[in-house]
């Protein structure tokens, strides 16, 4: 049976000051340097920059980031997150995946991870692009293997079937939070329909992966019945990571997650059914991405 957390000390309730285990390096370095001036150069956005990513310093000083297409205006306003909310004045950039391609190329990347921000005012969410991105990035980088961590599209399957046939090696997309507390962390999101999307790639046989963050005031159960939804959605890969208030606009931290906590939700998940759980104080849903191949 598996036993899950009942013993563990667990979180850190002063949420008034970041306990050492989630201070990180200042990000400088040559090669983070480099990356900052392809992404520069190349007009691109990554989430990395605009949502504030506490593992800059890590993954740019390895020459890794993840790109994020579609602009940098969201047409949501999730609770959580630092990313401008608006309605885009453009359309859609048919010359963004040559420049993701060719800054990916200079970057040396192997394995590249592209997200984007939500585009609800079209019908197509901005599907096209992503399968144009897959398609650029496999014409310029030989080998390469790519993760999209893609938005809701409102369930408009259609668009999600565009980005299901351009055949990522990993479908991500983020449930972020247990479902009580959508209302305040992603209002314009549904639960069952983020559960449908991962189902749905599954069913046409893409390996799959979602993230959750911790410590906005979910309990443990919930967290225990979302691995459960997960587990029967066929989900592969599950991340686990403390949300940080990215400004004062945003939802305040409840909870400094203990990292015992995440390694006890490592090995639950695990135990459970989902084949990795990557889970952690510092965890996003792109960091190591390569390793959830
Ligand atoms: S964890 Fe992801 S978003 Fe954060 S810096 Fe690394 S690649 Fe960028």
């Amino acid at each position: 049976m598996i036993k899950e957390l009942d013993v563990i000390p667990s979180e850190v309730k002063d949420t008034s000051r970041r306990p050492e285990w989630l201070r990180v390096k200042l990000p400088t370095g040559r090669t983070f340097r480099e990356v900052a001036d392809i992404i520069r150069d190349h007009k691109l956005n990554t989430v990395c920059g605009e949502a504030r990513c506490p593992n800059m310093g890590e993954c740019w000083g390895n020459g890794t980031a993840t790109f994020m297409i579609l602009g940098d205006v969201c047409t949501r306003s999730c609770g959580f997150c630092a990313i401008k909310t608006g309605r885009p004045v453009q359309g859609l950039d048919w010359d963004e995946p040559n420049r993701v391609a060719n800054a990916a190329k200079l970057m040396n990347l192997k394995h590249v991870v592209i997200t984007s921000v939500n585009r609800d005012e079209r019908k197509d969410g901005g599907a096209p692009i992503f399968a144009e991105t897959l398609k650029r990035l496999r014409e310029e980088i030989e080998g390469v293997t790519i993760e999209v961590l893609i938005p809701d599209f409102r369930g408009v399957w259609e668009a999600l079937q565009i980005v299901i046939d351009a055949k990522p090696e990993v479908l991500n997309h983020n449930l972020e939070t247990v479902p009580s507390l959508y209302r305040i962390v992603r209002p314009q999101a549904k639960y069952h329909r983020s559960l449908e999307l991962l189902r749905r790639c599954k069913d046409q046989g893409l390996r799959t992966k979602t993230g959750i963050m911790v410590g906005l005031g979910e309990t443990k159960e919930e967290v225990y019945q979302l691995m459960d939804d997960v587990v029967k959605a066929g989900v592969d890969v599950l991340t686990i990571g403390q949300y940080m208030q990215p400004t004062k606009m945003h939802l305040p931290v409840k909870e400094w997650v203990h990292p015992d906590v995440f390694a006890e939700y490592k090995r639950i998940g695990e135990a459970k059914g989902i084949d990795h759980v990557e889970s952690g104080p510092l965890v996003r849903s792109s960091y190591h991405a390569e390793r959830h191949l």
